[in-house]
């Protein structure tokens, strides 16, 4: 292996995937020994994130039977996809580092182009999806939420739900710097990424299993991509508040003038408008009240410091670790 070549980490959070496994492994070992061949040195990152049903043995018994290329990290619980991506960021050894997921949606194929790509000085390459194979309500939402991330980051990318990724280490570093607790990977990235580009890549159905996202899991990792990206809806909020006081002083304004022209009848009648105008107020100011109460709620939780995730077992070792174990044992048997 020529030292010049920078070295690969695949990390690929699995939960409740064991139908989909075998093929995952045998492709994405397939892609990674490719960039072997190619003079990289490379290591799969599997990342168990509580899965009930069988996928964290499976694992295991891969990093055992592929022993220096697959490391499997089973975590003792679910805490969601984006942790465990970082968890395998923690342990990764890479100068490079993929993401995709583990239904196959993301062909593993493309992880030599990202790794090309990333040569040619880019620090971290997404991936906008061809003939993206979801639900029309999902792609629909993607685009509403891809618009508003670029609007409110700056960075032109059409496509960030897309889990095939890569990252070099300098932004994966400080992205595990980072101390918020509910994150959204592919927009953290931005803000230490210089130079970010897309190539197009396959997307295919999921193999096999379900998503493992609900409608309502799919909007708390909204929130999670909302105010990991920005505040900016607190000040909208102040924005909103002023405008409606505003229209509220105006609004009273024209009802006494109308009191006063069609008298107090005309008032008495006005009621339900009243209540209609309250309620408006009322919803507005629930609203706001929500809204803060998500960044209030994520700042408790960053206060707390939880830790995001507790590794129950590592199996396998990878890249330069057997050999380093093996330098430092006959290190200590020289010695004793
Ligand atoms: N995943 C995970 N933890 C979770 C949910 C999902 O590790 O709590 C993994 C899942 O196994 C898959 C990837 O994240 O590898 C994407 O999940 P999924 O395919 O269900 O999401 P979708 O494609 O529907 O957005
Ligand atoms: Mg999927």
């Amino acid at each position: 292996m020529s030292a010049e070549k920078t070295s690969v980490t695949v990390v690929i959070p699995v939960y409740n995937e064991k139908d989909n496994i075998s093929e995952l492994l045998e492709r994405t070992l397939k892609a990674c020994r490719a960039l072997g061949r190619a003079g990289r040195s490379w290591e799969l990152i599997l990342v168990d994130d509580g899965s009930r049903d069988g996928s964290s043995e499976i694992l295991a018994e891969a990093a055992r039977n592929n022993p220096g290329e697959i490391k499997a990290l089973l975590l003792n619980r679910n805490y969601g996809q984006h942790n465990a991506i970082l968890c395998g960021f923690g342990a990764a050894q890479g100068d490079i580092l993929i993401t995709l997921d583990a239904d196959l949606q993301n062909p593993p194929e493309e992880i030599g182009n990202l790794v090309a790509k990333i040569d040619e000085g880019f620090d971290v390459v997404g991936s906008i999806r061809q003939d993206r194979q979801d639900a029309l309500f999902r792609k629909v939402f993607s685009g509403i939420i891809n618009m508003m991330v670029r609007k409110s980051t700056g960075v032109k990318l059409r496509d960030y739900g897309c889990m095939l990724r890569a990252y070099r280490r300098r932004v994966v570093d400080a992205m595990l710097s980072c101390r918020e607790r509910h994150t959204f990977i592919p927009v953290l990235a931005n803000l230490f990424a210089k130079r970010v580009t897309e190539i197009p890549v396959g997307h295919a159905e999921r193999a096999r299993g379900t998503s493992k996202y609900s409608v309502l899991n799919l909007i708390n990792l909204q929130f999670d991509l909302l105010t990991c990206m920005t505040t900016a809806p607190l000040r909208i909020l102040s924005w909103i508040g002023a405008g409606i006081s505003a229209l509220s002083i105006g609004f009273g304004a024209l009802l006494l003038i109308l009191r006063l022209v069609y008298g107090t009848e005309w008032a008495e009648n006005g009621v339900f408008t009243l209540f209609a105008v309250v309620f408006f107020f009322i919803g507005a100011q629930f609203i706001a009240l929500g809204l803060m109460g998500e960044y209030i709620g994520r700042i408790h939780a960053d206060v707390r410091e939880r830790p995001r995730y507790i590794v129950d077992r590592v199996v396998g070792e990878t890249l330069g670790e057997c050999q380093s174990a093996k330098v430092a044992m006959a290190h200590v048997a020289r010695e004793s």
